[in-house]
């Protein structure tokens, strides 16, 4: 059993960013994380020691906070415009990323840059998953995994908007208000993707671009040129990421079927070669993001009825869509916690 104000579910960018608000205020945190590492979608794997980026490919900012909150990380590393190579945008999730004046940027060594910044000096707990949240009259009780407990007066739920569900609904689904918040929460259209990860041999020619997101597809929705951000890369790697509606249709099928479909038509639209990669890795996002314009603006509470508070943030809470929505909900929630955590009690009260 381990203490502190605030315990807080999911090290990607909004848990990471509510965790660091609270330190930067003087306030303790601990964060438990399911993963071997932090950053949620905001992912790099590494393949032979090459950094490849199979969530968000680069960063983007609209608001001058999340602009200055990026800029923390080291200039040494930023790769400034990219992708400056696009081919087609108008069906990109936030097609506004690739407009004029935009801060936009990729990192050398890959998008989990930004969460382990985030993340340094705080107590960041790793596979820890949660699996039960309890209310214990005045606190929230914690469950994990392998057994430990943790308490709280405030926890904050901070995973995709389904995996904080999933904790939050058979905890908190019998509270006063809690209904209407839910039902709220069920509207917003989450969006899942299908990424492929296809690696070449390093002296296959360049393809011309570093980011396309094709009109004349139907499965496939963005090609990232993802070697493109590596000094001496030594394999040349495209990420494939879907359609939602080819992601929705195929997701329950093996990783091989809907793969090779997507080969398919990476090899229709650049040449036979690229249906054919030397290797290929996959992942399954089921909730890659929140529709751009449906996320709410302000995090989720449900207050305990003998006293205990959980909070809901994450990108479906932002002000913006995708990770700068995230981090912006996770500093809101933070600064509410640090100066004025009675106010939140007062909600749905
Ligand atoms: C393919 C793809 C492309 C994208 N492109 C862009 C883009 O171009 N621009 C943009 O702005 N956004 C983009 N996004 C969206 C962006 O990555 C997300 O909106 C943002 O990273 C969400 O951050 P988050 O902290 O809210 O959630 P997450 O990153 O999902 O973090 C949640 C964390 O909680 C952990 N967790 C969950 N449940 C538990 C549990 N029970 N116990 C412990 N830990 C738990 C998870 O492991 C995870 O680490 C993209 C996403 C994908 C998938």
């Amino acid at each position: 059993m381990s203490d502190s104000q605030v315990i807080i579910i999911g090290a990607g960018v909004a848990g990471l960013a509510c965790a660091r608000e609270l330190a930067q205020r003087g306030q303790r945190s601990i964060v438990l994380e399911r993963s071997r590492g932090v950053g949620g979608r905001c992912a790099t794997r590494r393949i032979d020691g090459q950094a490849v980026d199979h969530g968000a490919a680069f960063f983007h900012a609209r608001s001058a906070e999340f602009a200055q909150a990026l800029a923390q990380m080291p200039v040494e590393g930023r790769i400034d415009g990219w992708p400056q190579r696009v081919v087609e945008t108008r069906l990109a999730c936030q097609p506004e990323a690739f407009g004029p004046g935009q801060v936009r940027f990729a990192r050398r060594e890959g998008m989990s840059a930004f969460p382990k910044m985030l993340a340094k000096d705080l107590d960041v707990r790793l596979q820890h998953t949660v699996t039960k949240l309890e209310s214990t009259g005045d606190r929230v009780r914690v469950h994990t995994q392998h057994g430990a407990t943790f308490e709280a007066e405030f926890v904050v739920a901070a995973g995709s908007l389904a995996q904080s569900l999933r904790l939050a609904e058979p905890f908190a689904g019998q509270f006063p208000g809690a209904a209407e918040q839910f039902a709220k929460l069920h509207d917003l259209e989450v969006v899942p993707s299908l990424a492929v990860i296809a690696g070449y041999a390093c002296n296959t020619p360049d393809p011309g671009f570093e980011v396309w997101n094709p009109l004349e597809t139907v499965m496939l929705q963005a090609i990232i040129h993802d070697s493109a951000k590596r000094l001496a890369p030594a394999h040349r790697v495209l990420v494939l990421h879907s359609r939602p509606g080819f992601a929705r249709a195929r997701m329950g099928e093996s990783a091989e079927a809907w793969s090779r479909d997507m080969l398919w038509e990476l090899g229709d639209v650049l040449g036979e070669w690229a249906a054919k990669p030397l290797w290929t890795q996959t992942h399954t996002w089921r909730s890659g993001r929140i529709r751009a314009g449906d996320q709410l603006a302000m995090p989720a509470v449900l207050n305990a009825p003998g006293g205990g508070t959980l909070l809901i943030i994450g990108d479906a809470f932002g002000s913006q869509p995708g990770f700068e929505g995230a981090y912006l909900s996770g500093v809101a929630a933070g600064e509410q916690l640090a100066r004025a955590p009675e106010r939140l009690r007062l909600v749905g009260r």
